[in-house]
């Protein structure tokens, strides 16, 4: 059986998951697992088709220290346990900056592109980049490719990716690049699907997970993403702040006297809802909440969703769909019945039935814009590209510079 391995590498923990090539180039999810607590207390999950568990064991924190040999660690047991040898791997990269609009064959000459774009994402990219070089060094015949959570967005107009900042950083790569660009996609994709008319039109996509942003749609293109240069702009998320006056930084900094390092800690892991609500970065905790700062939280969320839904409608010009989709818009009913009451004046409708059987159309018969539910996955989308590159599809071009 021919499977591709997809690897979504973090600090601590390696998500993957193996997908086998069916006929006509279909994938078919076989496995899915991470190994947790790299460095810590490296521990190693996995399921089957159904969910029936493949393994769950403990490592001595020596033998798991790090990414490398965290993969080293899978790769072991997918060859002599489960007795699977892909035949390629597909990445999760955050960064592909200006350059990459696509995903992308990988050899020396890409990483060494993409480690460039460490700087413009220090947490993500030198943990995404860490498992690319260790197979490449230890299987260099074994075809890997990167997909990009910025390429997406690569087809906004120059006017959605300046800030109005001297040009010199605009070249240096301070852009608004936009991220969660595969789950955009695979949203779009299936939108196509399900309602083709619909999807050739204006449709605004909230993912909301643990991290979120928006996207705007036009013909299943990204115009306009409520992220920018990093993944802390936007939505306020489980532990980041979301759009915030930059003066609030020069205040932690000048007044509070926090280090850069302090401030990188501080925004992207005790704001957000954990920050705002005191309680709990996870939603299911906030609702359930009778805490005044967690129904606050809760609000605000619900809030700043409404007014970037707003911006987007107005970048779109009009709106024909909106979409959840990711762990909050997918599982909470809650939500998704208070974000669609603030969008009466666009004359969204919820038909609550619908909505709490979480059904893919939630909007109720009288709305003027039809309202879906897409279950992402970011990971077959990952799985997909990889395959398709396999296959001969074109690979990674080069985006021009903008001059502006
Ligand atoms: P993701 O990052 O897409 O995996 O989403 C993870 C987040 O989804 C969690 O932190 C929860 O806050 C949220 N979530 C998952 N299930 C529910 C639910 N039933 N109701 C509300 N929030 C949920």
């Amino acid at each position: 059986m021919d499977t591709i391995f997809v690897v979504n590498a973090g600090s601590s923990s390696v998500k993957f998951q193996i997908f086998s090539i069916e006929g006509e180039g279909r994938l078919r999810r076989q496995i899915k697992g991470q190994m947790d607590g790299i460095g810590r207390r490296p521990r190693l999950r996995a399921s089957g088709v159904e969910g029936e568990p493949l393994a769950d064991r403990a490592y001595p924190i020596e033998s798991v220290s790090d990414v490398p040999a965290a993969m080293s660690v899978v790769g072991g047991w997918l060859r002599n346990e489960i007795r699977v040898s892909p035949i390629a791997v597909g990445h999760r990269v955050v960064h592909g900056g200006p350059d990459f609009s696509e995903p992308v064959l990988i050899d020396h000459g890409v990483v060494a592109r993409l480690e460039r774009f460490v700087a413009l994402a220090p947490l993500h990219q030198p943990h995404n980049l860490a498992p690319i070089r260790s197979l490449l060094a230890n299987f260099p015949k074994l075809p890997q490719v990167a997909c990009f959570d910025t390429a997406f967005h690569r087809t906004h107009d120059a006017v959605s990716d300046y800030y109005a900042i001297p040009y010199q950083l605009y070249a240096e790569g301070v852009r608004r690049y936009g991220f969660h660009g595969l789950s955009y996609e695979y949203v779009a994709k299936t939108l196509a699907h399900i309602a083709p008319e619909i999807a050739k039109g204006l449709v605004i996509v909230a993912h909301l997970g643990s991290g979120a942003s928006m996207c705007a749609l036009k013909g299943g293109r990204s115009v306009e993403s409520t992220m920018g240069f990093t993944a802390l702009d936007g939505l306020p998320m489980g532990t980041r702040p979301g759009q915030l006056d930059p003066g609030v930084v020069l205040y932690l900094i000048s007044e509070l006297k926090m280090s850069a390092s302090d401030v990188q800690k501080f925004l992207y892991g005790d704001c957000g809802l954990k920050g705002l609500s005191g309680v709990s970065n996870d939603m299911r905790e906030l609702e359930a909440s009778e805490d005044k700062r967690a129904k606050l939280a809760v609000e605000y969320f619900v809030h700043r969703i409404c007014l970037n839904a707003g911006m987007l409608a107005a970048a779109l010009q009009g709106l024909d769909a909106f979409v959840f989709t990711a762990g909050i818009g997918e599982n909470s009913t809650g939500i998704r019945a208070r974000v669609a009451d603030q969008l009466g004046w666009l004359g969204v409708t919820l038909d609550p039935t619908a909505n709490s059987r979480h059904a893919r159309l939630i909007s109720g018969s009288d709305s003027l814009v039809p309202v879906y539910v897409i279950p992402t996955d970011e990971e077959l989308m990952i799985a997909q590209h990889t395959l398709a590159l396999l296959m001969g599809a074109p690979t990674s071009s080069a985006r021009q510079e903008r001059v502006p």
